[in-house]
């Protein structure tokens, strides 16, 4: 386990479990909104990005994933989570019912928030980060099917 502190949080991971569950084959989704968030992941803010790299995280591959329509700025807002073999050790944890500005971490146009969690396909302690980002729409049109 890797012990990895961000802002108020101590985390303990283990990177190379947490990688080779994201080098699985996994289902993906093909519809529109999940094509534009693999497209559009390059945008996600840099600090977020650099912590899911650090825990090995592949951000194309969220667990779950839900689009709730573009935002005043044209920009879409994606609620979902990740997980990864590992836990907090300090700092605080929240679920989608408690999420809050004290609990969660935000930076520009991404939240995201910690809570444990058990997934049968990746070895335990499991970690959920949860997350709302807006991502540009990336794709060419509405009707793009290319991949
Ligand atoms: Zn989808």
């Amino acid at each position: 386990m890797k012990r990895i502190e961000f802002l108020h949080w101590v985390l303990e991971i283990d990177v190379d479990k947490t990688k080779d569950f994201y080098k699985k084959e996994q289902e993906v989704c093909t519809c529109l909104d999940c094509k534009n968030f693999r497209k559009a992941c390059k945008y996600i803010n840099s600090s977020v990005m650099e912590l899911f790299l650090q825990l090995g995280v592949d951000p194309s591959k969220p667990s779950l994933l839900s689009e709730f329509g573009e935002e005043e700025d044209g920009k879409r807002l994606y609620i979902g989570n990740y997980h990864l073999t590992g836990k907090v050790v300090k700092g605080p944890t929240c679920t989608s019912s408690t999420w809050n500005a004290e609990n969660t971490a935000t930076f520009g146009d991404a939240a995201i928030g910690f809570e444990m969690d058990h997934i049968d396909t990746l070895s335990s302690p499991v970690l959920q980060i949860g997350f709302e980002m807006k991502l540009p729409w990336v794709l060419k049109d509405d009707l793009e099917q290319d991949e």
